[in-house]
């Protein structure tokens, strides 16, 4: 177990944004985790797991307790599609060797950052699949009571953007197995999975720290009246989702700047730093927005992101 003091998180996360951490602590084993768990109780302290740092906001002021970085890597792909990962991989080398092995059922995430644990928490998607899909079970360890336990998926309660974990952050995932499908033709798994990364390149702007969608799209069920004719009349909705995005550019927020954060001109549910953003500036930037739109169509947006402070 290796532990760092007064940290800054910047460099840990994709936007490049946050302050100090009293303490960071990398774990590679289930024996580091232990002494992590006694650790935590010596202190009494507040922690958080990081991931690849791919859909979070450290506020800038000073985090006064333990940001653990766990490196679980296991990596097996069974001949009868099984596959078991650990958590930390990198979903762009899950899925690049998923397709390079010729397991197919995960060429859509091609292109979407982050580590296999941070997707299963969100149960993160795109192209209109999700990491539930494929997953078969997950291992975890809750962090207060050192319990290990094997979630199955109905056990993992994924919904859109949700599962059991983001309920219960004191799981920390260790391990998945998915279910994918071997023999599948590799080349033509790498075309999609490269197609995908194409269009992100396009359509994202990349260019820039970022952390994604700032928002949750819409449940259509949820909005008014008024926004779902416009939604329609513009045939933007998806399966039962209005894009966030849409909703944005329609109020003319795109390229609004506060400090070094903007909403993109590329992408309105992106907010991009710019030029060495605070975390105030973006916070500032997603108060302006929800107000906005409030005002609009009387509708409050939930943030896909998480605030850490
Ligand atoms: C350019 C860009 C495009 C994106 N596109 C998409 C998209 O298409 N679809 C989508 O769903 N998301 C998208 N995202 C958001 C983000 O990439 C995903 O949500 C990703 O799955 C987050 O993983 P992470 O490892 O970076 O998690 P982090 O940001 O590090 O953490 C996110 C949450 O997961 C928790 N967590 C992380 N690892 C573990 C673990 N081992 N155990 C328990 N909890 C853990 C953290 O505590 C935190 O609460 C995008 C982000 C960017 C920057």
């Amino acid at each position: 177990m290796l532990i760092l003091e007064n940290i800054s998180i910047k460099k840990f996360t994709t936007f490049k944004i946050g302050g100090r951490v009293k303490y960071f602590i990398t774990i590679t084993t289930l024996k580091e985790v232990e002494e992590l768990i006694d650790f935590l109780s010596k202190k009494e302290t507040k922690f958080f797991i990081l991931g690849g740092g791919s859909n979070i906001l450290f506020t800038d002021e000073y985090y006064n307790g333990v940001v653990i970085k766990p490196k679980f890597e296991t990596f097996n792909f069974f001949q009868n599609g099984e596959v078991v990962l650990g958590a930390n991989k990198l979903m762009s080398e899950v899925v690049y060797e998923s397709c390079r092995l010729g397991y197919q059922g995960l060429e859509w995430a091609g292109g979407l950052p982050g580590e296999l644990g941070g997707a299963i928490r969100g149960n993160a998607g795109c192209f209109g699949s999700e990491i539930k899909d494929i997953v078969q079970e997950v291992l975890a360890v809750n962090l207060l009571t050192k319990e290990l336990k094997k979630f199955s998926n109905e056990e993992c309660q994924f919904a859109y953007r949700h599962s059991f974990f983001k309920k219960n952050p004191e799981w920390l995932i260790v391990e998945t197995k998915l279910i994918l499908n071997p023999g599948s033709n590799s080349e033509s798994l790498l075309k999609i999975m490269n197609e995908k990364i194409n269009y992100r390149k396009d359509k994202h702007p990349l260019e820039f720290p970022n952390v994604g969608s700032i928002f949750k799209n819409l449940n259509i069920e949820e909005v008014n009246f008024e926004l779902k004719k416009l939604a329609e009349k513009n045939k933007v909705i998806k399966g039962n989702k209005i894009p966030t995005a849409f909703v944005i550019e329609f109020l003319g927020l795109k390229g609004k700047q506060i400090g070094g954060a903007k909403i993109s001109e590329k992408h309105a549910n992106f907010i991009v730093n710019v030029n060495n953003a605070k975390a105030q500036d973006v916070l500032d930037l997603i108060k302006f927005i929800k107000e906005k739109v409030k005002e609009e169509f009387n509708l409050d947006l939930k943030e896909e992101i998480e605030i850490i402070s």
